[in-house]
């Protein structure tokens, strides 16, 4: 019900102008979206880096329904890798892409396209020193997602992969990407999924997140720890630790705005932090999906602008 509420309001734009008048949604906008374009990207960016935290970006766009729109997100990617590479901060910041932004869910032949234009951005993310990670979605792109990720590693061994602890099948997804220079995100999962695929229980979901980091961990690869818990740090150090591994052969990752003294903290223990800072201008669709995907993520928002 709440779902299907936050989904009308997301199409609706007379929520929308209801929704950005309100002055407290400027804050909350703010605090996790770094600006509409480009050059707010870059800025953030650069102060970030300042601070001594990496990078990656992801540009929002709108649900992609036709082949000029995964264009326009392409080329949104290409400039704004070159400003990366402008900067001076492309050693800093990599970049994050969503298939379903570049044409995935395009019919007949969106596998391709999408393969095509993820192409382009990893060529645009070489050409400026850095790379692309494939973000991941909802668990009926799953497979598509991974074949696409090794296409393109043939030419760019360094694009990265994500994995959803809360699904079933992905201890066994890590053990097989573990693999030397192959860069995995591990995160619990964003979307509201079935019971057939992914853990429903909380604690059965951190439980298989501990699974997959110690497959990781002691793999071959390099992994990216994405999470705020606390709990789950802690066990990525020690996993870490026990299985040898030096400060510079894994990272973790927080989002933009969410517990920003805990990165700053880190970072200056010594430890690899990047932040993913989403931008542009297609925020409003981004937070309400993010809304009625997971009812959770209202309140992971709101925690977040009460906490440090
Ligand atoms: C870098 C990054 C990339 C991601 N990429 C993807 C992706 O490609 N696909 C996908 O499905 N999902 C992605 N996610 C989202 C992820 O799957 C989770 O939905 C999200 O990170 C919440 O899970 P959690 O592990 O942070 O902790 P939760 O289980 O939400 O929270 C556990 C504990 O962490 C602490 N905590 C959590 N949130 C806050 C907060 N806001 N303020 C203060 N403390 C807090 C609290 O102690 C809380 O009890 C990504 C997340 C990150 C960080």
């Amino acid at each position: 019900m709440l779902r299907t509420t936050m989904l009308a309001a997301a199409r609706s734009s007379a929520v929308r102008r209801l929704v950005e008048a309100n002055p407290l949604t400027r804050t909350v906008v703010d605090r996790f979206v770094a600006g509409a374009d480009t050059s707010a990207a870059i800025g953030v960016t650069g102060r970030l880096a300042e601070k001594g935290l990496h990078v990656t970006l992801d540009h929002l766009g709108e649900d992609t329904t036709d082949s000029r729109q995964a264009d326009e997100t392409v080329l949104a990617y290409q400039g704004l890798l070159a400003e990366l590479r402008r900067a001076g901060l492309a050693h800093r910041a990599e970049v994050s892409v969503k298939l379903s932004a570049v044409g995935q869910q395009l019919s007949p032949d969106g596998e391709k396209i999408a393969l095509d234009n993820a192409r382009r951005i990893c060529e645009s993310a070489a050409e400026a020193g850095t790379t692309v990670t494939l973000d991941m979605e909802d668990h009926t792109t799953t497979d598509t997602t991974l074949r696409t990720l090794s296409d393109l590693r043939v030419d760019f061994p360094q694009v990265g992969a994500v994995l959803q602890a809360y699904l079933h099948r992905t201890e066994q997804d890590c053990r097989e990407l573990a693999r030397e220079g192959s860069r995995v995100r591990l995160c619990k999962g964003a979307y509201s999924e079935p019971a057939s695929v992914a853990f429903q229980d909380k604690h059965e979901v951190d439980r298989s997140y501990v699974r997959c980091l110690r497959a990781l961990m002691e793999g071959q690869g390099y992994p990216m720890v994405a999470t705020h818990d606390p709990r789950m740090v802690r066990i990525a150090s020690e996993l870490a630790g026990s299985a040898g591994r030096a400060k510079d052969s894994y990272e973790f990752q927080m989002l933009y705005g969410i517990r920003p003294a805990e990165q700053q903290r880190m970072a200056e223990d010594g430890e690899r932090l990047r932040v993913y800072v989403p931008y542009g201008q297609e925020w409003y669709g981004y937070f309400m999906r993010r809304l009625a995907e997971r009812p959770a993520n209202i309140g992971f928002f709101l925690r977040s602008l009460l906490t440090r």
